[in-house]
């Protein structure tokens, strides 16, 4: 079974939606880099575009450039 999925690149950090079954290796469309599964976090994306968060999505976007840093680290 294939499901639609958040894929972050390890390389660049370049973030994408991707339908891939569990488990299977997926490669970033900008650097071909592998890509890490994001975890799913149901309905955080609602209270971010809504903007009635601003605190928790500014700390969202800085641990995701944590982890992003993170994860260039991890594949060298
Ligand atoms: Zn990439």
């Amino acid at each position: 079974m294939r499901v639609l999925d958040d894929y972050t690149c390890r390389l660049c950090g370049k973030r994408e939606e991707r339908l891939a079954r569990i488990g299977d290796a997926v490669y970033c469309t900008a650097c071909g880099a592998r890509c890490n599964r994001d975890r799913a976090v149901p309905n955080f994306q609602l209270e971010t575009i809504s903007g009635d968060f601003p605190t928790a999505t500014r700390r969202w976007e800085q641990d995701y450039a944590r982890r992003a840093a993170k994860a260039r680290e991890h594949d060298e």
